[in-house]
């Protein structure tokens, strides 16, 4: 593979990965060293390219750390909908056909 320019990588870490990080070294020696990047919350951090290209490391660990726990809220709340939707056909549904999709024990006489 051809080895990359250090513009070329700025670049990409700049624009072409829509990223919002800035790149502060300013040298490029190869994919596998560690270069100085700034994130979009001004915060710095370091990795190398190949990293940053391939395994998404395209923030600080601060940011890394947002957008997982946005995610676990998202998912917390698709579970509260679908219990919701849930709650809600339960109400609709009388004893007797509760009882014979066992969702409720039936009565010993
Ligand atoms: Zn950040």
């Amino acid at each position: 593979m051809r080895r990359l320019t250090y513009e070329e990588v700025k670049h990409f870490v700049e624009v072409k990965s829509g990223s919002g990080c800035k790149l502060l070294s300013e040298e490029y020696f190869n994919s596998d060293s560690k270069m100085i990047f700034r994130c979009r919350c001004n915060n710095i951090f370091e990795t190398t390219f190949d990293k940053f290209k391939f395994r998404n490391k395209r923030q600080c660990n601060k940011c890394a750390r947002k957008k997982i726990s946005k995610s676990q809220k998202l998912k917390y709340e698709e579970v509260k909908n679908f219990i919701d939707e849930m709650v809600k056909e339960l109400k609709f549904i009388s004893r007797s056909e509760a009882e014979q999709k066992q969702i409720i024990p039936k009565k010993m006489n």
